[in-house]
């Protein structure tokens, strides 16, 4: 027979809204358990255990209850592991969180597993948080990039995603080729011209160990380029444009 099971996790929360005069419906990024939908009863009542009720982006740990036949699990505990509040202090950090939860809201699925998409997320949301403003720019393409990769949808940067001929000096971006092209071999639509060293710091960006890239973070033109790759690959991955892509930092001003 099916009994209630208790566990603990850690966990993002990507949505919230009120439920009845006390309670919260919560959905909870996880990386064990992907998207986990919960109901906190009593939420914004004073009490230990769920802290007077929980707010989006937040960090920690979550004691869950997963019962048969339910449609939502009962959160019982949510303990805060860290303090990003520092996340809603300027506009450029907020859009940037923003923009972090709803990919997690895209890509994270009910029971299924996503541990690097959530050590993304919680990585990037920790580096927005406390990182000087001029890299938060590079921080959203990082995540970009490790979430696309993560929900299964890594560019081809390497050869040429059309013909996989060898890529010599630039290439075009492609979304509907799914990475770089021959100018040749470009599908129609929209495309985005990069030069040899675009595609070798884009390379990285997907690639290269994080502590790598903190000691050496990509430049202000390779950061573009990110940005105008993703522009043109996170709507096409989604079927569907974002509205925090509009905006997200790093955009306008990189359109001179
Ligand atoms: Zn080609």
């Amino acid at each position: 027979m099916a009994r209630s099971f208790r566990y603990s996790t850690p966990a993002l929360v990507i949505r919230v809204r009120p439920f009845g005069e006390t309670s919260q419906v919560v959905h909870l990024a996880t990386p064990e358990h992907g998207m986990v939908s919960a109901l906190a009863k009593g939420a914004h009542r004073p009490g230990p255990e769920l802290q007077g009720g929980l707010s989006l982006g937040s960090v920690g740990e979550a004691r869950l209850v997963r019962r048969p036949r339910a449609e939502m699990e009962l959160l019982s505990r949510f303990r805060i592991g860290e303090d990003l509040r520092a996340l809603s202090r300027d506009l450029e950090r907020f859009y940037a969180a923003c923009h972090v939860l709803a990919l997690l809201r895209a890509w994270m699925q009910p029971m299924l597993p996503a541990p690097a998409l959530f050590g993304a997320a919680h990585t990037a949301l920790r580096a927005l948080a406390r990182a000087p403003r001029g890299v938060v720019p590079a921080w959203i393409v990082w995540f970009e990039a490790r979430a696309l990769a993560a929900a299964g949808h890594r560019p081809r940067l390497e050869a040429c995603a059309v013909c996989d001929g060898a890529l010599e000096g630039g290439a075009r971006f492609s979304g509907p080729a799914g990475g770089l092209v021959h100018r040749r071999c470009a599908p129609t639509g929209p495309t985005h011209s990069l030069d040899a060293e675009e595609i070798a710091g884009l390379i990285r960006l997907y690639t290269a160990r994080l502590p790598e890239l903190k000691r050496s973070p990509p430049n202000g033109k390779v950061v573009r380029a990110g940005r105008a790759v993703h522009d043109l690959f996170v709507p096409y991955v989604l079927e569907r444009r974002p509205a925090s892509l509009g905006s997200v930092p790093g955009r306008a001003v990189t359109r001179r």
